[in-house]
């Protein structure tokens, strides 16, 4: 049985003030302490700030984003070494977001998701169709080709699932539109059988979040699919009693790992 985990992207969202409010609700509400992972991804003006209460605790931090090159001139950027430096254990690469406002292609995420891993992060990758990709029939070929472009790392130092997917179809993120359980297990279901053509015991341990609109109100049904493992949660992640009540539906589905 694979781990649950429930992570919360605050996008540029938020001043210190905030980041403790919300950190130290969660921390307040004392989740179980490995059921589910639970991890927050700030933007890198608050990892401080988080870190500085969530240091010693279960719960862990990561960035929204890293260069692939670990120092040097690139100004405006953040390296994996630094994010480390910073105690995240985690990195999201290929936000669609970045792919769509910051043109990042799939050579791109290959490269920051190579980068995370050299410095001892956990990438966080996000794929996902469009609206106009779901409704043209397009789909599986998206979701194939941007798993094409990074599954050469999958499994680059062992058979550790050493980076996180999650499935956020674009249609469904900010909009409240989410996907339906049967809709993101399907797509669940085939990100697993892409992973598994290249290592089957990989692909039954690598966990697959589902991202986009997810709510209190939905997480349950979400999240007691076969091959949804948790929730990369973005607006709801900025409200602390939403959130924490999004980490207690994940507590109770209590998959240890
Ligand atoms: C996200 O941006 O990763 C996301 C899933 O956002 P929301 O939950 O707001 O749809």
């Amino acid at each position: 049985m694979r781990p649950i985990m429930v992570a919360g992207n605050w996008k540029m969202n938020g001043l210190h003030a905030d980041a403790q409010h919300l950190t130290q609700a969660i921390l307040d509400a004392a989740l179980a302490p490995t059921v589910p992972e639970v991890v927050l991804f700030p933007p890198f003006t608050l990892i401080a700030s988080v870190a500085a209460l969530a240091r010693g605790s279960s719960l862990r931090w990561g960035g929204q984003n890293l260069f692939w090159e670990n120092h040097g001139p690139y100004t405006g950027e953040i390296s994996g070494p630094m994010l480390r430096d910073h105690g995240c254990r985690y990195v999201l690469v290929g936000h669609s977001e970045r792919r769509q406002i910051f043109q990042e292609s799939d050579e791109i995420v290959f490269r920051k998701v190579m980068a995370a891993l050299h410095a001892g992060l956990t990438p966080v990758v996000c794929v996902g169709e469009s609206e106009q990709e779901r409704e043209s029939g397009q789909t599986w070929e998206v979701l194939e080709r941007q798993m094409t472009a990074i599954l050469p790392a999958l499994g680059a130092n062992g058979q550790q699932a050493n980076l996180i997917i999650a499935y956020e179809p674009i249609w469904a993120i900010g909009t409240g539109k989410t996907a339906s359980p049967a809709q993101a297990q399907e797509a669940h279901a085939y990100l697993r059988s892409l992973v598994a053509r290249k290592n089957p015991a990989l692909a039954q341990k690598v966990l697959i979040l589902y991202g986009g609109s997810v709510k209190a109100n939905n997480a349950g049904a979400l999240f007691a699919e076969e091959d949804i493992d948790g929730g990369l949660v973005g607006g709801a992640s900025l409200q602390a009693g939403e959130f924490v009540q999004i980490c207690r539906v994940a507590e109770q589905i209590g998959r240890g790992g």
